[in-house]
């Protein structure tokens, strides 16, 4: 296998960073997101091969997220997150769709979905800070949907006020914590203002593409809002950092739960070993596994695809081998907006004549009388 032709443009050399490597802004301002950018990564004949790829679903990515991509590896698993693939415009998988989930179709005012019972999703904005190949809202890259403005922010607060089920509201996007801070805030005070609200949540990648973003400012922001839960993304043990793990460790101290979300990505993390690797180490740096997501039938992803038994074995797996705060649910988001279904493997083989029949995580049948409990009383 032919590893990644080099040279690096000198703006940013991983083994030599520059003072201002540590400071986010820098980091987002040399954001790397031309085709000529791809040089160090790919071919010259394939960075020309990507530029239709780029077109339809752009690029970008952080100096530090980058540098953890190991070049001498064609099967980087940081690469195949934010490289792009020509794999992109293979569309072969049947039922792939631009909206798999019929987000659209759920939003009763623009940039809501209200999908669930209690809880309801904000699109706060399109950006992110580096954009994942495998993302299933990759449609609305292009059309560069910018931070929500304030006439959209109190439509959306007009429909959670007149929807006392909502009790959690999630902050999702794009990256909400690519929003200047003073937008973020007055968009957490209108939703907090709301008396049945109890509850937020942002959804984010930071920690793992950007783990500088998580200033001291930041958490201190987050802090007043509390209850508030923060949602990561780590995919693979590799961004297991000293700095991701600070950015954690930051928003820990200052009182925010984190939990984590994987998409479960063919040739990426798809194997017990990785997912065990990752999940302990999510368990190390006090992150807890929540979802694991099997990759939604977006179009554009279908290369990311894998086996929904496979899915099931590698649970089944880590069952015998780990405990239960080291495993996230496996979860399928239906289409149409049919929303998420637990795809867990069962240890309950059947009942006969009122005993269970169990399955162990080592493959042992044991047998459960009284399954049924006590019986109930005749009125
Ligand atoms: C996943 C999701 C939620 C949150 O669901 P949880 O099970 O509470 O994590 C809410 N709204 C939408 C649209 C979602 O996709
Ligand atoms: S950070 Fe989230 S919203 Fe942004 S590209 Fe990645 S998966 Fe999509």
């Amino acid at each position: 296998m032919s590893s990644f032709p080099s040279p690096l443009s000198p703006a940013w050399q991983p083994d030599d960073h520059k003072p201002e490597w540590n400071n986010w802004r820098w980091q987002a301002a040399n954001r790397l997101t031309t085709p000529e950018e791809l040089a160090g990564f790919v071919s010259q004949s394939g960075i020309k091969q990507l530029k239709k790829v780029i077109e339809r679903y752009p690029w970008g990515s952080t100096p530090y997220f980058l540098s953890l991509i190991n070049r001498q590896n064609p099967r980087d698993p940081v690469a195949a997150q934010v490289i792009p693939s020509k794999k992109e415009l293979d569309f072969s998988i049947p039922g792939s769709d631009e909206d798999p989930l019929a987000e659209t179709r759920h939003m009763p005012v623009p940039g809501l979905i209200h999908r669930y019972h209690d809880r309801a999703l904000v699109i706060t904005t399109g950006a992110c800070f580096s954009y994942c190949r495998h993302c299933n809202r990759k449609r609305n890259w292009k059309r560069g949907i910018g931070p929500l403005g304030k006439s959209a922010i109190s439509k959306i607060c007009q429909y959670l006020k007149a929807t006392p089920r909502i009790r959690e509201v999630i902050l999702s996007g794009g990256d909400p914590l690519t929003l200047p801070l003073e937008k973020l805030d007055r968009l957490l005070y209108a939703l907090s203002s709301i008396s049945h609200v109890q509850v937020l949540r942002i959804g984010t990648r930071a920690p793992v593409v950007l783990p500088m973003r998580i200033t001291a400012e930041l958490a201190s922001l987050l802090k007043s809002y509390r209850p508030l839960w923060v949602n990561t993304h780590f995919n693979h043990p590799a961004e297991i950092t000293d700095e991701s793990a600070a950015a954690c460790d930051r928003l820990l101290l200052a009182g925010i739960p984190l939990s984590n979300h994987t998409v479960l990505l063919k040739g990426v993390n798809d194997d017990f070993s990785t997912l065990h690797r990752l999940f302990t180490g999510l368990n190390r740096i006090m992150v807890r596994p929540y979802y694991l997501f099997h990759c939604d039938a977006a179009k554009g992803t279908d290369h990311f695809r894998t086996s929904v038994f496979k899915g099931i074995e590698i649970m089944s797996r880590l069952y015998g081998r780990t405990g239960g705060l080291c495993l996230p649910q496996y979860v399928v988001d239906l289409p149409s907006g049919g929303g998420k279904a637990p795809v867990m493997p069962s240890y309950l083989l059947g009942v006969e004549n009122g005993v269970a029949i169990f399955r162990t995580s080592e493959g042992r049948i044991i047998k459960y009388q009284g399954v049924h409990g006590a019986t109930e009383e005749e009125e």
